[in-house]
């Protein structure tokens, strides 16, 4: 079965690389998916699959749509995020984004085109697949505020769903591998705004002001202890600020505010619970002392992404079918984060990367750097090992 799934992938590769042109030529920003969006129906309702969903969030974006053969009710989902990046692309290629300013740096292109093969090698099977398969093409992944996965799951997206596999592809490995991890797999990403008040006036009488600079300073330093004296060390967390700026426009004023931003990476949620309290205290602390207040804003954007050790063993059984055990490599824990891990905080699923560097066309480029871009050779492996997830899930359940 794997095999016949592994030549159906390849006999559509063309189709899959002309849609990943098309959608990298044609990219839109987080919930402006409306084209990519109208696209991807009009492909399902062609292939014959069922709308469930279209338009999540108030928007005109994302689609839902089942395949349900009529041989059992359980049901599979799979995913892909379509959004693109507000980055100009500075890549020569024939398939270069017609949209200024926007561009598909993170390979979502590639996914969206990859679902897309995967919903024809599922259509292509349809006799022997024993179960409903959902597909879930969402917006937003990439806009931090309002992130897509939530947003479909609030609207139903995984109602009746038992297990949901996603991909990414990848470019720090080389094509074709498989990147995989059981367990805790990327970070959960927060955020934070700091803004302090304090009394300004002229820098050569601090001794009438409240300088809020110096609490600043301290609680730069300070809230770095809570990773090296808080956390314990077998513990993964990061703090890092990304923004330090006081109101004051001349080197002789002292100002009334100084406000910070940054970001906490964790994994384990009671380091983060620990982090966001400790925070509070050391802020609250440093600016009573120095006659300031403070107002801390801690934001959780996307929690951690945590795969299912049975599902991943799952994928994992599937790609050593499909490509042989070489295929596969268990990647340490990634500090980046990813909505997906909202679906995997309802449902038990998996997520992988796959791999698309090539050094020798130049597929090694950052992804988010206006330069990135990635081996299309890989496209097909994704398209299997998605469609042969699907199926041993259905079978294995049945
Ligand atoms: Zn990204
Ligand atoms: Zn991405």
């Amino acid at each position: 079965m794997l095999s016949r799934i592994r030549e159906r992938a390849k006999a559509h590769e063309q189709e899959i690389i002309d849609l990943r042109r098309h959608f990298h030529m044609n990219p839109e920003l987080s919930w402006k998916e409306v084209e990519t969006t109208k696209k991807v129906v009009a492909i399902l309702e062609k292939l014959g699959y069922t709308i469930v969903k279209k338009g999540f969030g108030g928007t005109e974006c994302g689609v839902i749509a089942d395949l349900k053969p009529g041989k059992g009710a359980t049901c599979v989902a799979l995913r892909a995020d379509m959004d693109a990046l507000p980055l100009q692309e500075e890549n020569d290629v024939p398939y270069k984004s017609k949209n200024d300013g926007v561009m598909h740096a993170c390979g979502h292109d590639a996914h969206t085109a990859m679902l897309l093969g995967a919903a024809m090698v599922l259509k292509d099977m349809e006799a022997e697949i024993p179960g409903n398969v959902r597909l879930i093409f969402q917006p937003a992944e990439e806009h931090g505020l309002k992130p897509g996965a939530k947003a479909m799951i609030e609207e139903g997206a995984l109602d009746g769903v038992s297990a949901i596999a996603g991909i990414h592809v990848w470019s720090l490995t080389e094509t074709g591998k498989i990147v995989y991890r059981s367990g805790p797999f990327m970070a959960a990403a927060d955020g934070f705004e700091l803004t302090i008040r304090g009394k300004g006036g002229h820098g050569s009488a601090p001794e009438l002001c409240h300088d809020p600079i110096i609490p600043a300073a301290q609680i730069v330093n300070a809230i770095q202890t809570i990773v090296t004296r808080e956390v314990c060390p077998r513990e993964t967390a990061v703090i890092s600020l990304g923004k330090f700026q006081s109101n004051s426009n001349a080197f002789n004023i002292i100002p009334e505010t100084v406000f910070m931003n940054g970001t906490v990476r964790t994994f384990n949620p009671k380091v983060q619970d620990h982090i966001e309290d400790a925070m509070n205290r050391i802020v609250t602390a440093h600016c009573a002392a120095a006659r300031c207040t403070a107002e801390l804003k801690y934001i959780r954007f996307i929690p951690a992404t945590i795969n299912d050790p049975a599902m991943t063993s799952l994928l994992t059984g599937a790609a050593t079918e499909l490509f042989g055990d070489a295929s596969l490599v268990e990647t340490e824990l990634i500090m980046g984060s990813e909505d997906y891990s909202f679906f995997l905080q309802k449902i038990p699923g998996t997520y992988f990367n796959l791999g698309t560097r090539n050094v020798a066309k130049g597929t090694d480029k950052s992804h988010h750097s206006p330069v990135f871009d990635l081996d299309e050779d890989a496209l097909p492996a994704g398209v299997a090992l998605m469609s042969a997830f699907a199926w041993k899930f259905l079978s294995s359940a049945c």
